[in-house]
């Protein structure tokens, strides 16, 4: 007999999405087929809902989960590490799958930046064509050959693998290997969201003697204070003038001088002038926040010479970024209550998670799937 499963399907802009049913198919050579247990909401699911990014529709949505393996296809035998896999293992996987063919796969080992025909769950894989199941936000996800697929850590509940989604490794990606925090450090993270919110946990992770957020809204800031996320922080709602928080951040810092690393995080042009003003001079700065273009803003270009800034760029993420998530989720789980971000929904509620979402009122929707 063959299974079916429920899957939420983005058909129409702008449009409440639509569950459907689908066969799931057996899995072919080096494939898997994963029972969806926990699946994220992130901000990206709200720009595709709203239309704002090209994609091919339908889509069955969902770019961050984790289930349990279902069946294996021929071949595939162990996950990216090298550990035995077989039915009932908990897993994730990254949610895409790079070419492997282009200049930035093959010589710059750039993954993330790849120009060929990279496969994304959830976002470009159109639920028309087979294996029709490559979204999260479904009971069953058919992974592709090249899935970079790993079991997740015993320590980590299925809820905690989730609670920061691409946030993690976006983090993991833009705070660690583009910027260097090193013991002692100054860090200003400037966002309070789920990367904001990872940044600053890797933050104390690497060392780093104090953590500035500057964030909002104020639950957002007292959750991260509960969390014991940031020793500081500083309210944009409530200090309105970006003069006032240079200060009041500098104040913080060695000899006014300004902070050693500065992670923006927060997806507002007018944040990375900002970041200049908070750094020091030979500061670092990791812009990871401008995920959606909106538009242009003024800086003073002297500054980064005058300083000799270093800032650095970083999209996405790719599996080094992924597996150092996954293989952090211990040593992060140590030291932060990760299922506390976590508002949880139903499959069938997607919709009302992703306005949720949109609105703001939760910091991490996820939707809990096969045992409502
Ligand atoms: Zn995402
Ligand atoms: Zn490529």
């Amino acid at each position: 007999m063959t299974t079916r499963s429920r899957a939420v399907v983005l058909q129409k802009f702008d449009q409440p999405l639509e569950i459907r049913e689908y066969d799931v198919p057996k899995p072919r050579e080096m494939s898997a087929v994963v029972r969806v247990r926990y699946a994220g909401v992130c901000g990206t699911d709200v720009h595709l809902q709203a239309g704002k990014l090209p994609v091919p529709t339908p889509v069955v949505l969902g770019h961050e989960a984790v289930g349990q393996i279902s069946a294996l296809g021929p071949g595939l035998t162990h996950d990216v590490l090298g550990n035995p896999l077989r039915p009932g293992d908990w897993v994730s996987w990254l949610n895409n799958i790079a070419c492997g063919r282009c200049r930035f796969c093959l010589v710059e080992q750039q993954p993330t930046l790849c120009t060929g025909n990279r496969k994304v769950y959830g976002i470009n894989q159109s639920a028309d064509s087979w294996p029709h199941l490559s979204g999260g936000w479904s009971d069953y996800i058919y992974l592709q050959p090249g899935t970079v697929l790993v079991r997740i850590p015993e320590v980590a509940t299925p809820q905690q693998v989730i609670s920061l989604g691409c946030a993690g490794p976006t983090a993991v990606h833009g705070a660690l290997n583009e910027v260097q925090v090193r013991f002692g450090d100054t860090v200003v993270v400037q966002g309070s969201g789920p990367v904001g919110l990872a940044s600053a946990m890797y933050a104390h992770l690497a060392g780093a003697a104090k953590v500035i957020i500057v964030g909002g809204p104020t639950a957002r800031l007292d959750l991260a204070k509960q969390l014991g996320v940031g020793h500081h922080h500083l309210d944009i709602f409530e200090i309105t003038d970006a003069a006032e928080r240079v200060q009041l951040v500098r104040q913080e810092t060695s000899r006014n001088a300004g902070a050693d690393v500065v992670i923006e995080a927060t997806g507002v042009p007018s944040a990375v002038a900002e970041a200049i003003d908070y750094a020091r001079p030979d500061a670092a700065i990791s812009v990871v926040g401008q995920y959606t273009d909106h538009g242009t803003t003024p800086i003073n270009p002297h500054l980064i010479t005058r300083k000799n800034l270093n800032i650095s760029g970083s999209w996405g993420f790719g599996a080094r970024h992924y597996i150092g998530y996954i293989a952090s989720l211990p040593k992060l789980l140590e030291h932060f209550d990760l299922g506390r971000l976590v508002t949880e929904y139903s499959l069938t509620e997607a919709n009302s998670a992703i306005e949720d979402a949109k609105a703001g009122s939760v910091l991490k929707a996820v939707l809990r799937v096969g045992d409502e």
